[in-house]
């Protein structure tokens, strides 16, 4: 299949090389000077969709995607498939899909989440929306590209699932680490606390799978120095995709608003930007009530 990809940075490289490796012939167009294994590069982005049989984007935000959509839509063949992966607004993927169906194409919205090892090693998990058409077109690549597709709804349904995911993410993850800071001051050694929660009500993933005291539970992060994993930055970004969603949809998100607020604190004047989400925990260590 002829797949044209644009935007190649840590997430699309990996996930292009990966289709490339497979035997598909791929062209690529990053605005950055940028080579990867196996993808042939093209001088714009309209050159590399106006021969494919599907388009892949994986960009930054909803603001630069609703741009390059701008260049590639009219450049594309009647009846190919446009694929954005990136993590953008829900209203940004709703116009996108939209502005492609006006076109004659058909489109997929269908962020991921597996962060950059899942790319490299092609364990993605894709959230999709899209019409059944769009996905049926799409899924042989999302099996290439990752482990699992789940088709979540029409367009914008793939948007709405990640970053609902992810709000419940942030949110257990200060929770996880504010109980981890309370245990602390209360004297409890932090593998017995481990030991009790990871069996007990209060499991979670961010506990059980991703847990941010080092030195207990399985390898994460926290045993690496908080060197990301999942960037804090990347976390506020998706939280405030949530708060934005809900400004729309006019949902009451306190959990999320909190965890927004925190994150922002967070990384923008307490020194998180660059650290993995888990360093909240030796934020709240440093901390006191007042
Ligand atoms: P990145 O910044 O490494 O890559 C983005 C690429 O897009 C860059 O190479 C940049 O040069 C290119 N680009 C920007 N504007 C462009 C334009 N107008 N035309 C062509 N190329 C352009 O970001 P990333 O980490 O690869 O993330 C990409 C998307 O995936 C984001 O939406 C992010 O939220 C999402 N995501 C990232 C992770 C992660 O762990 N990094 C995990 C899940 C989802």
């Amino acid at each position: 299949m002829k797949i044209a990809f644009i935007g190649l940075g840590n997430m699309g490289a990996p996930m292009a090389a990966n289709l490339a490796a497979v035997g598909h012939d791929v062209v690529g167009f990053d605005q950055a000077d940028v080579s990867v294994d196996g993808v042939t590069m093209a001088t714009t982005g309209a050159k590399a969709a106006s021969e494919a049989e599907a388009v892949i984007t994986m960009l930054p935000n909803g603001q630069i995607l609703r741009a390059v959509a701008d260049e590639i839509i009219p450049a594309m063949a009647h009846g190919t498939v446009l694929i954005d992966c990136s993590t953008v607004d829900v209203d940004s993927a709703r116009s996108v899909a939209q502005q492609a169906l006006d076109a004659g194409l058909l489109a997929v919205d269908a962020p991921v989440s597996g962060g950059i090892g899942g790319a490299a090693a092609g364990t993605l998990t894709f959230m999709a929306g899209g019409s059944d058409t769009a996905f049926a077109k799409a899924a042989p690549l999302f099996d290439i590209m990752g482990q699992k597709a789940v088709h979540c709804g029409e367009a914008g349904a793939g948007q709405a699932a990640k970053i609902c995911n992810n709000m419940i993410l942030g949110v257990t993850m200060i929770a996880t680490c504010e109980a981890f800071a309370l245990a602390d001051k209360l004297g409890l050694d932090r593998q017995k606390m481990f030991d009790v929660v990871s069996t007990s009500s209060g499991y979670s993933w961010t506990m059980n799978a991703y847990c941010p005291a080092p030195g207990v539970g399985p390898r994460s992060p926290a045993d690496n120095g908080y060197q990301p994993g999942f960037a804090a930055e990347l976390m506020l970004k998706d939280l405030r995709l949530s708060q934005q969603a809900a400004d729309s949809a006019d949902a009451d998100t306190p959990m999320g608003q909190a965890a927004t607020a925190l994150y922002e604190k967070f990384v923008e004047t307490e020194g998180g930007l660059g650290k993995d989400f888990s360093a909240m925990l030796p934020r709240f260590e440093e901390r006191n009530r007042s």
